[in-house]
């Protein structure tokens, strides 16, 4: 049969159902433990519950297909994920990182990241030329990079930084927690690993915290990321793992839904005379807007930053305005967010003083723009 799209492997989770009952939803499996076959093997493929667990292997394979990889790790958080790649590294050996970030992760990789032994070089892969220069061939082991990258949403070539890698001899890991798979899959594009959040689109509903990694092969690497989770036990609890996959099922809906919003929402503020300008790879006049085009498909993301005229104090008090938008941090999830990134990212953020960045739910983009437009409006 034809290879099935995105929005129908999702929806029926790849058309899992269970054996015995023909139950269409999996059971919330909450063993830790698995009885032995009499001549001593496990031929379940279970033995414990801390390396493994039927309730995120069954999610593991639904992203793995969205993502056109070879297998797939679920962590207990975004960031669990992100760190069992940096441990998988050696101390000593060179790293290239996207300097605008996910700021735990880069507040991370400057502190115990560093004191690991990593050598951390952190550039602006975004712009043309900056990875090539920092590349060093055969010492560089790693590139890290976020697209688009938290809160400018920057672009960075995916296609570009992977030939850069695999000629320096170099894995490229990327975090696509804002693209999600329904916009780019970055393996296709050269990725070696992929990394997501999945607190945010994947699940979609701001009530499970979760990580993934999806890699391109299975190779050394990826067998000590394999131990780190184990050895951890950073894995993903039953119970949220039923959650993630409900949530995982309408992805492609809630994407489609948040793009076309935020794309509305971009284009209805970037004139306006109480905003000094709109961040939004959608925008013709994004300096990523045509990476963005050759590398999203179907949307330039649910994300998009805004900086507001009169500086610091008039963004927080335009966030205090809003009475549809929720003030809070993270993103992804089916109500729109709203946060003044600066008092959260602290000193050296990307986000300047005036920048508040905008999550787009799903609710109704008029109503969005409304409060938006109110909110603002009522400054002076
Ligand atoms: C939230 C987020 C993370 C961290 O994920 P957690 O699930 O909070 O640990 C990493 N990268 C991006 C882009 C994020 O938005």
């Amino acid at each position: 049969m034809k290879q099935k799209r995105p929005a129908t492997l999702a929806a029926q989770a790849l058309g899992w159902m269970d054996e015995t009952t023909k139950a269409l939803v999996p059971p919330v499996n909450v063993a830790t433990t698995y009885i032995r076959d009499p001549d001593n093997l496990y031929r379940s493929g279970y033995s414990y519950g801390r390396p493994d667990n039927p309730g995120f292997r069954l999610a593991e394979a639904v992203l793995t297909a969205l993502e056109g990889g070879r297998t797939c790790l679920m962590f207990s958080s975004g960031m669990a994920a992100a760190m069992a790649v940096f441990l998988a590294l050696r101390p000593g050996d060179h790293v290239i990182a996207q300097r605008v970030m996910y700021w735990g992760l880069r507040n991370w990789l400057q502190s115990f990241g560093r004191e690991w032994g990593l050598s951390i070089q952190f550039v602006d892969t975004s712009v043309n030329g900056a990875i090539a220069g920092a590349v060093r061939p055969g010492q560089t082991k790693l590139i890290w990079i976020e697209t688009p990258a938290n809160p400018t949403w920057c672009i960075t070539d995916i296609a570009a930084a992977a030939g850069i890698a695999h000629r320096a001899g170099a894995l490229l890991a990327i975090d696509s927690t804002a693209a999600t798979p329904i916009l780019t899959r970055p393996i296709e594009l050269g990725a070696d690993i992929v990394m997501h959040s999945a607190t945010k689109y994947l699940n979609g509903h701001s009530d499970v915290l979760a990580g993934a990694l999806v890699t391109a092969a299975e190779d050394e690497i990826w067998g000590r990321i394999v131990a780190n989770r184990t050895n951890l036990g950073a894995i993903l609890g039953p119970f949220e793992a039923w959650l993630l996959l409900r949530g995982m099922r309408t992805l492609s809906l809630r994407v489609e839904r948040c793009c076309r919003s935020a794309q509305k929402i971009a284009e209805h503020f970037v004139d306006h005379p109480r905003v000094v300008a709109v961040l939004y790879p959608g925008l013709p006049n994004h300096s990523g807007h045509a990476v963005a085009g050759r590398q999203m498909r179907g949307g330039f993301g649910g994300m998009l930053s805004i900086r507001v005229r009169g500086g610091e104090e008039a963004a927080i008090a335009t966030a205090a305005r809003v009475q549809l938008w929720k003030r809070a941090t993270s993103l992804g999830g089916v109500e729109s967010l709203i946060e003044h990134r600066a008092s959260i990212e602290g000193p050296g953020s990307p986000a300047g003083p005036d920048l508040l960045r905008l999550s787009v739910g799903i609710e109704d983009v008029e109503d969005l723009i409304d409060d938006l437009d109110q909110a603002l409006a009522s400054g002076n």
